[in-house]
């Protein structure tokens, strides 16, 4: 078939069962040019292939092939992003059913889903988790539990997309972390399943800044025009003073 209806290739997947306890899915290429996840997902993969650890540890090192094979974020069969498209739709197009299976197969019987990022390649993001509100109450205290844990400058909780309220009742949280660095991202999986109980210890604790809003950033001279308590927190690499990016605020507080 072709189109957007053309199916995307199957993503590589490590599935480990270790000793009783909770169930993690980790994704990390769900735009296909972020590699410092890429590489910590893989590298996880073979550190606890074990099985030495409480629960289920599931990874998927590259979400979006064919982004990554055109070295680009959106899967370029159907020009979607992956992350947009949770729950997914069995009989939508190639991204919508990819993220359907991934969902139906594996997050659906995951406590947690911890799904990692970076600047694309023309973007830099600071460490920093988004986890939005879902109001499905112990998903959302996961979260926060998960986020607060992961020693990162800045968590955004804005009210969740539809579809992340589906997989809140399915009864999986899902934090979305970004990093430039792989050894950071190491440290977040590390974090997570220590907070999943998956793990012995308890994460070092370190204040991070919560918001609630984030506006669009547009040129590059917003970036050092920023109101108190304000937070850029991806922006493009400025070309000709073009800029784009976020900007985290809280809306107490401006
Ligand atoms: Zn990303």
């Amino acid at each position: 078939m072709f189109g957007p209806f053309r199916a995307s290739p199957t993503p590589p997947l490590v599935d480990i069962h270790g000793r009783p306890g909770t169930t993690l899915l980790i994704t990390a290429g769900m735009d296909g040019d972020e590699y410092a996840p890429i590489a910590a997902a893989y590298e996880a993969a073979e550190k606890f292939r074990d099985g030495d650890f409480n629960g289920r540890l599931i990874i998927v090192p590259i979400v979006n092939i064919a982004g990554f094979e055109a070295h680009m974020s959106a899967n370029p069969i159907d020009g979607k992003f992956p992350k947009y498209c949770i729950p997914g739709h069995a009989w939508g197009t190639s991204t919508e059913r990819l993220i359907y299976t991934l969902v139906q197969t594996y997050a659906r019987h995951a406590g947690l889903w911890l799904d990692l990022h970076s600047g694309a390649q023309n973007e830099i993001a600071i460490d920093c988790a988004w986890n939005d509100i879902t109001s499905v109450e112990d998903i959302d205290a996961r979260g926060t539990a998960c986020i607060t844990a992961l020693g990162i400058d800045a968590a955004i909780r804005e009210p969740a997309y539809r579809g992340l309220k589906t997989l809140a009742r399915y009864g999986c949280a899902y934090v979305l972390a970004e990093s430039e660095d792989e050894g950071t991202h190491a440290a977040y999986i590390e974090r997570t399943m220590q907070t999943l109980g998956m793990l012995p210890g308890t994460p070092a604790s370190r204040h991070t800044r919560t918001f609630s809003k984030t506006r669009p950033l547009r040129t590059f001279e917003e970036m050092h025009a920023l109101q108190d308590g304000e937070v850029v927190v991806w922006h493009t690499i400025p070309t000709h003073g073009e800029c784009r990016g976020a900007i985290a605020y809280d809306e107490q507080t401006s």
